[in-house]
């Protein structure tokens, strides 16, 4: 079966004169959960944004869920994002004026342009609850604390039940056992659908919990696990 993720020869960066990460080959099978480690600034960041398709690769290929980010448009790129992608980035985008839940359901609205159906809503409740959001849900985001606003991105990016959810440092905001409790969700839920998982992560202790660790820190990119 095709991988759901994979990079070969690609060169990620920001334009000419910028950073720019050469990867020569990652590959992340299609329910596999992976990990992603490295120093800082070594573009564990890049490279998701890379796999998510905010930024073209400037060469080689980056395929994602059967689409080349190389060559598809930003349309396209955006569409594949919206429709089959769960996202959790390090600015969080939560929209003030919204509810809790309504931030929630937001990615369905966008990608579908229809209000989410009950089973949806279902979904939302149920993964709150899992994360311990369910006193927030009629919440606006600004009273949150950051843990709380980290712990909604995570559910915001699970409610559409996306094929592949990429998290970029996702537990970071979160004590130990809001961390674990996370973590853990991210694994069962991916677990349960076949669904792929690309985590960043600095965590040490919570790398034994992956099927694979790719470090951006090695020469070559390589897995180490
Ligand atoms: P990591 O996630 O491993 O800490 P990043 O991917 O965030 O690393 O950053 C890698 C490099 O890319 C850094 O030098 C950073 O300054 C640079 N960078 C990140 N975003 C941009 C951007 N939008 N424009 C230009 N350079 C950027």
């Amino acid at each position: 079966m095709e991988p759901a993720v994979e990079l070969e020869g690609a060169r990620l960066g920001y334009g000419p004169g910028t950073f720019e990460l050469c990867v020569p080959h990652l590959r992340v099978a299609v329910g596999e959960r992976a990990a992603l480690i490295g120093p800082s600034g070594c573009g564990k960041s890049t490279l998701l944004h890379a796999v998510a398709g905010v930024v073209a690769p400037a060469a080689g290929a980056v395929r994602v869920l059967g689409q080349d980010q190389g060559t598809a448009g930003g349309a396209a790129r955006r569409r594949l994002r919206l429709e089959r992608i769960g996202l959790v980035f390090q600015r969080l985008e939560l929209i003030e004026y919204l509810t809790v839940l309504d931030n929630l359901l937001l990615p369905l609205r966008l990608a579908s342009g229809r209000a989410p159906g009950p089973a949806h809503v279902e979904r939302a409740r149920t993964l709150s609850q899992r994360l311990g959001l369910t006193p927030l849900l009629d919440a606006r985001p600004q009273r949150l604390s950051g843990g709380e606003r980290q712990r909604t991105a995570l559910a915001r990016a699970l409610v559409p039940a996306p094929e592949l959810v990429l998290a970029d440092e996702p537990t970071g905001s979160l004590d130990p056992d809001n961390a674990e409790r996370a973590l853990q969700l991210l694994l069962d839920d991916s677990a349960e659908r076949g669904s792929t998982l690309l985590v960043v992560t600095h965590d040490p202790g919570q790398l034994g919990a992956f099927d694979v660790v790719h470090d951006l820190g090695q020469p070559s990119g390589e897995s180490v696990a």
